[in-house]
């Protein structure tokens, strides 16, 4: 494969209206904070985003009828001879532990917990980890080789602006592999996020189907790409995707938790805290937000959003406030303010070893981050700095 320095010669600014097929006119949701500058997201007459409009429908759904269906699905699956019965993917935060504390102790399931692990975890992150073990949940954890995975965490950053590419194919593969491996029939995830925050309309809301794992979830980017980039079989083994036959081979099932049960993340903060012991962030909000819950496992998740920031102009800040106002949490202008505030934020406290542990100089990131920076939607100011045009608070 080139090495790095080949390819940090060869960057040049993308064009991200092209790639992502994204529309010229940038429209923010009349009900949340977010733009049509989202990957697949659509709006109604009204200039009402599709998420919003998902979430306005779940309040109405008959919650009652989805449990009895949960009911019927989990008795085709339960075991009483000991044996685990359903794999629930998670990262120790608190969406998962509610998944799988309430499968456990609500619903009679036995299951067993898979984490692909962060790239680097954070102390909290860690602690919740242990914390929920403790709950009485039982854990597999899965860690990538370190070497394998800097280099295609790096090498994602340049390619494709996302250096979390890596921890999601472990995130949607990994525990797949568990189930084959333990013979367990039943992956259940937490949300369906094309539903919840906006994306396509096609999805389906109650199974995980594959079209949506390589379009949607990688980003058209599947695993098997970095094979024409020199990565080895042997390498990829644990990010790589089951194919259709396999699911089918090994009779897996896998589901949405989010169709099941109202997917609101402020309650399973409350929930998670008294059940299985999960613990906001100690030092307060998390940068580029103002939220102190979510995403709290790995050092280097603050680039997550923040090349989400350069690319779309919705930032981390953004995604929390959506949601929120869409649970009734907050008011939209409770919510422009704070996306005014903390969105540009640039994620400085874990900066240095991010750049360690990708073995890039700071020069050498400026670069590839100014690739990533969407034209249509920032200009330079005369300080050198990439500004928003057109903000949530200024449409
Ligand atoms: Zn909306």
């Amino acid at each position: 494969m080139n090495s790095q320095k080949d390819y940090l010669k060869n960057i040049k600014p993308q064009n991200i209206k092209k790639l992502y097929n994204l529309p010229s006119k940038v429209v923010f949701c009349k009900k949340c904070v977010v733009s049509n500058q989202r990957p697949r997201i659509t709006f109604d007459k009204d200039g009402v985003c599709n998420a919003c409009n998902t979430q306005e429908r779940n309040k109405n759904i008959d919650w009652n009828e989805r449990k009895k269906k949960l009911d019927k699905l989990l008795s085709k699956f339960r075991r009483n001879n000991g044996e685990y019965d359903v794999v629930v993917p998670s990262s120790g935060g608190k969406d998962s532990a509610v998944v799988a504390h309430k499968l456990k102790y609500e619903w009679g399931m036995n299951p067993l917990t898979v984490t692909w692990s962060p790239n680097i975890y954070t102390k909290i992150g860690w602690e919740n980890f242990q914390s929920l073990i403790k709950a009485g949940l039982p854990n597999i954890l899965g860690s990538p080789d370190s070497l394998v995975n800097r280099r295609l965490m790096r090498d994602s950053l340049i390619e494709i602006g996302e250096p979390f590419q890596p921890f999601i194919y472990g995130l949607v593969n990994f525990p797949a592999r568990i189930a084959i491996h333990y013979g367990i029939n039943l992956i259940m995830d937490g949300e369906n996020g094309e539903e919840q925050y906006g994306g396509s309309n096609e999805t389906g809301e109650e199974t995980f189907n594959l079209k949506e794992q390589e379009q949607y979830w990688f980003s058209s980017f599947p695993v098997s790409k970095w094979l024409k980039k020199g990565y080895t079989k042997k390498e990829l083994h644990f990010y790589e995707s089951l194919t259709p036959e396999e699911y089918i081979k090994n009779k897996i099932t896998r589901k949405f938790w989010s169709h099941y049960n109202f997917w609101d993340p402020q309650e399973h903060y409350y929930y998670a805290a008294q059940n299985t012991g999960f613990k906001p962030n100690p030092d307060g909000r998390s940068e580029s937000t103002y939220s102190k819950y979510a995403s709290l496992d790995d050092r280097t998740d603050g680039f997550h959003y923040h090349f989400m920031y350069l690319k779309f102009g919705l930032g981390r800040c953004t995604s929390d406030a959506g949601h929120e106002i869409r649970e009734g949490h907050l008011s939209r202008k409770e919510a422009v303010k704070l996306v005014e505030k903390y969105d540009s934020e640039f994620p400085k406290i874990y900066y240095k070893e991010f750049l360690d542990y990708l073995g890039i100089t700071e020069q050498e990131y400026k670069k590839i981050s100014d690739s990533w920076t969407n034209r249509d939607l920032f200009y330079k100011n005369n300080k050198g700095d990439w500004v928003l045009k057109q903000s949530v608070g200024k449409s």
